[in-house]
């Protein structure tokens, strides 16, 4: 097996960097289907523009590279403990490299330990069959779109569908559910694994492998190939578009199994994945560990540019600037829907800083600052830091600070994706300040535009956790929750709920 590390470590490179090309298809469709001018064919644009980048520099697609989850089979007689071992040391080497970043955290004290290598990371799940190769899959899924998996225990009652019963209209609503529930903040447009039956923890399972299928393959179950070619054209009629602007496209896949339930169970699992859905496989000798074949993607062939496809973003000259620290005035001018161009330093919190603020002095000062989202894969060349993938975490998780921050430190904007609640919006009004959204996923269309790095503070919290601050150049962002009490998300959440009624009530 002496090709083995280095197959593993190509498979790990490509994966988080080239995504594969029926997925690059499905978002060239999207491209050409989303009018240009609207917020979702911006937010498009910026992403495509991004999927060519990450190839053209072999960097991270999205900063985000999730939980590395391989699924193997081997030939009887193949050391797996072997295996296992020589993909531990892929990752770890992929991650020095910064083509995954360092995402595996202990759950009892918060240590990042900064190599992707922990208990339970990364996921390995071994099967033997009777092929003389050895087949490796990997999917790396981030953990936006994670969180907004979803599992129903039917019969249930679900918001705007009422009654969901044991039953394949039962189990349509729940994965329609399930799409709404999403908005945007796993990054729409994006792909469903659904399992209906097993019990809970196969289920999710079951869920996770079906987005292994190729986006562009018909289900050998007839009555699952039209369930799910039903789900495509209801879920895109919801109108929850790109990043959840509102838009045609919502989904771009949805591959559905079913597995045999206890009697007293019924679960709907549902597996969300973003649009940067990274999975790639090979096919390896089974004695040397040498590629014999990639699946999903032929290097032999020339990849699906989506550059000509109306990927890349245009500026109208209607962008308001922003050169932070900002004055009251200049964000209480802001309205939602306005494009901003952001010039000046940006500070970054996610999690931990946010919990550390809630409860310690910043060690910067935060006045008129923009507080962006985002945990970046960072390199240390020397003494100088370089970034090398810096998009938008989801900002929802941190609703339950953001208000009091804000009021605190005198923040002017938050910056991040999937947008926020109640109340931060009160907060915004409260005290004059904005919430920029960011294109989710458009990783190394941001690192571009954070050329400079002015400082790190809150080291200690792990590369992706810690405080850093950027100079911006032409950074661009989405007023999406401004200072007057308007929300783009309630108002996209309540368009999309009265879709998902009539899409209930036609059954
Ligand atoms: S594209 Fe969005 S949901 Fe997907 S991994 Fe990146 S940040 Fe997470």
């Amino acid at each position: 097996m002496e090709f083995f590390r280095e197959s593993m470590l190509e498979l790990i490179i490509q994966t988080s960097t080239n995504l594969p090309p029926d997925v690059r298809q499905a978002m060239g469709q999207a491209l050409e289907t989303e009018s240009p001018g609207t917020q979702a064919g911006q937010a498009l644009a910026i992403i495509g523009q991004n999927i060519d980048m990450a190839y053209d520099d072999e960097g991270p697609i999205c900063q985000d590279t999730g939980m590395p989850t391989f699924e193997i089979k081997t030939p009887v007689g193949v050391n797996q403990i072997e295996m296992k071992r020589v993909i531990q040391e892929a990752v770890a080497e992929a991650t020095r490299r910064g083509k995954l970043r360092p995402n595996s955290v202990d759950s009892i004290t918060g240590k990042n330990s900064g190599n992707n290598l922990g208990p339970g990371t990364p996921v390995i799940h071994f099967e033997q069959w009777e092929e003389p190769t050895i087949e490796v899959r990997l999917i790396l899924k981030g953990g936006g779109c994670e969180n907004k998996n979803i599992q129903y225990s039917v019969p249930c009652t679900l918001d705007r569908l009422g009654r969901a019963d044991r039953d394949l209209q039962g189990v349509k609503k729940c994965i329609l559910h399930a799409v709404w529930q999403a908005q945007g903040q796993g990054c729409a447009p994006g792909a469903l694994g659904v399992c209906i039956g097993s019990d809970r923890a196969a289920g999710y399972h079951h869920a996770k492998l079906q987005l292994f299928r190729p986006l562009d393959d018909v289900n050998p179950d007839p009555t699952l190939a039209k369930l799910e070619a039903e789900i495509m054209e209801e879920a895109n009629k919801l109108g929850v578009g790109t990043m959840g602007f509102g838009g045609q496209v919502s989904l771009i896949g949805c591959k559905i199994t079913a597995a045999n339930r206890l009697p007293a169970g019924y679960f709907v699992s549902v597996a969300y994945d973003c649009w940067a859905f990274r999975r790639l496989g090979m096919l390896l000798d089974a004695e040397s560990g040498a590629i014999r074949k990639w699946l999903y993607w032929d290097p032999e062939r020339s990849v699906e540019r989506l550059i000509g496809k109306g990927a890349g973003f245009q500026l109208t000259g209607r962008e308001v600037r922003l050169e932070p620290p900002l004055d009251e005035e200049k964000v209480r001018a802001l309205k939602v829907g306005d494009v901003v161009l952001i010039n000046g330093p940006l500070v970054t919190g996610r999690d931990a800083v946010h919990h550390y603020l809630m409860h310690n002095d910043s060690p910067t000062d935060l006045r008129g600052a923009i507080l962006y989202h985002c945990g970046p894969v960072m390199i240390k060349q020397g003494k100088t830091w370089r970034t090398n993938a810096a998009g938008p975490t989801t900002s929802i998780r941190e609703e339950p600070y953001e208000a009091d921050i804000i009021k605190r430190f005198g923040i002017r904007a938050v910056m991040g994706k999937g947008g926020m609640g109640k109340k931060t919006l009160a907060a915004l009004q409260e005290f004059g300040a904005v919430y920029l959204h960011a294109i989710g996923g458009a990783a190394q269309f941001y690192a571009r535009c954070l050329p400079k790095v002015l400082g790190v503070d809150l080291l200690e919290l792990g590369t992706p956790e810690a405080m850093w601050r950027f100079e911006a150049k032409d950074f661009v962002a989405i007023v999406t929750m401004d200072s007057h009490g308007n929300s783009l998300h309630e108002d996209v959440a309540a368009a999309t709920g009265a879709e998902l009624e009539k899409a209930g009530a036609r059954g």
